[in-house]
């Protein structure tokens, strides 16, 4: 997929109310394993994962508010954003100040619908709506509708392993729990299924395992299922918030140093265009579960405006038009970037290793290409990674690895360190 192509692949999921579980949910997953193969896992309501129960299956049908003078407000049918998340159901009649500690909305964006839940830890029921709609509300009696399942079924995520040459792993990881918002959330799992499409089209050093899962439980259902002993993670990044016209920000591992952060921030660097690199901290998405500390896996978090920072975050103006198919493109193009380079961040051995080789031929025809074939020369002492040579010697980490890899061909080094 294209920008475009992930654009209209997110204007598709856009409509369905997904939730930490539920069938809007599990359509999401459905339809990007109709574009890549994915394992779809369900995990039953009740079940201990970690010290978190998982939560009942939330399913809602309609919801709605009938008015003193019989208008329907606050309509589910419209805006699936109207309903908490994972409200009760309710059928009453009650006043309006009975009702209104049940609604919420955005003064300072009156055209604006905001997006609340009632999760399991903080169960109840509400809707959000437009603050212009709400200060026009007048007394008098309110007939409340919310028809709602919520009651044991199963939590389910989506995994797409892509087998590489070595059980070393690259972990790829997004969250698909939001209902009908774009950057936060839908920018993450399209971005991440397009990226899956392109790493099935090369063979691969690293075997790459990519998460569709509810944040924050999902991840930890996750985990619970692992043999954790048996991972070898060799970098990772949860994607998120990816779809904005901002730039790119990276959250650092919480290593902070590890390869895999180093040649992030390499990537983004050599790209020449604007983004911002800041260190780990404890708010964010699934990063927290992969940085925990009996793990510690090298996994940041690639962004482009962080979550709470953009004004439309959580609220309905986090639509279908705020993300830019351009702007998808982009993260897809930084991804795809990401993963060459750590592809190719391999050391290599010199065959010539006492004084310099006698190059013939192969000595390179400019200045430039004789300063990068000098430094790989130099550094193949079997230890130094491409990563290694293009941070001492200050020069793109690609210029590098294509040097490396051309007198590789022309047998001066060898791939490892033998
Ligand atoms: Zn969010």
């Amino acid at each position: 997929m294209n920008g475009q192509e992930m654009h209209d692949f997110m204007t598709e999921l856009y409509p369905l109310c997904r939730s930490l579980t539920g069938e809007g949910t599990k359509e999401t997953l459905r339809m990007i394993g109709e574009r890549i193969p994915m394992t779809m896992t369900s995990v039953p309501s009740g079940t201990d994962v970690l010290g978190w129960t998982v939560p009942d299956e939330w399913n809602p049908r309609s919801a709605y508010i009938i008015t003193p003078d019989g208008r329907k407000i606050a309509d589910f049918a419209e805006h699936n954003l109207h309903l908490n998340n994972y409200s009760e159901s309710v059928h009453a009649t009650m006043t309006l100040d009975e009702l209104r500690p049940h609604l919420c909305s955005l003064p300072d964006h009156p055209e604006w619908i905001p997006y609340r839940y009632d999760y399991y830890w903080n169960p109840g029921w509400g809707f959000c709506l437009k603050d212009r709609e709400l200060a026009s509300l007048q007394p008098g009696e309110y007939r409340v509708h919310i028809d709602a399942d919520k009651r044991p079924g199963n939590l389910h995520y989506g995994e797409c392993i892509i087998p590489g040459e070595t059980d070393e792993m690259i972990l790829l990881s997004t969250y698909i729990c939001h209902p009908s918002l774009c950057n936060d959330n839908l920018s993450g799992p399209v971005v991440l299924t397009a990226l899956a499409e392109r790493l099935r089209q090369l063979p691969r050093r690293y075997t790459y395992r990519l998460l569709f899962v509810p944040e924050v439980s999902g991840a930890i259902a996750w985990l619970a299922s692992l043999p954790l002993d048996e991972m070898r993670i060799a970098g990772g990044l949860v994607v998120m918030c990816c779809g904005d016209p901002g730039s790119i920000t990276y959250k650092r591992s919480k290593q902070g140093t590890s390869a895999c952060d180093r040649i992030v921030e390499t990537v983004l660097r050599d790209r020449g265009q604007s983004y911002s690199a800041i260190d780990w901290h404890p708010n964010g998405s699934d990063e927290r579960q992969f940085c925990s500390p009996g793990l510690n896996w090298p996994v940041g978090c690639l962004m482009r405006t962080a979550p709470a920072v953009f004004p439309e975050y959580h609220t309905s103006a986090d639509n279908c038009e705020f993300v830019t198919a351009t702007a998808l493109g982009d993260t897809l193009d930084v991804l795809t970037a990401i993963i060459d380079s750590l592809e190719s961040n391999l050391t290599y051995t010199s065959t010539h290793p006492i004084a310099e080789a006698y190059l013939g031929d192969a000595y390179a025809p400019t200045l430039d290409a004789r300063l990068l074939q000098g430094w790989v020369l130099a550094l193949s002492d079997g230890r130094t990674s491409v990563l290694d040579m293009a941070e001492r010697a200050g020069l793109p980490f690609g210029d590098i690895a294509c040097a490396a890899e051309l007198l590789c061909n022309q047998g001066f080094i060898t791939k490892g360190n033998s």
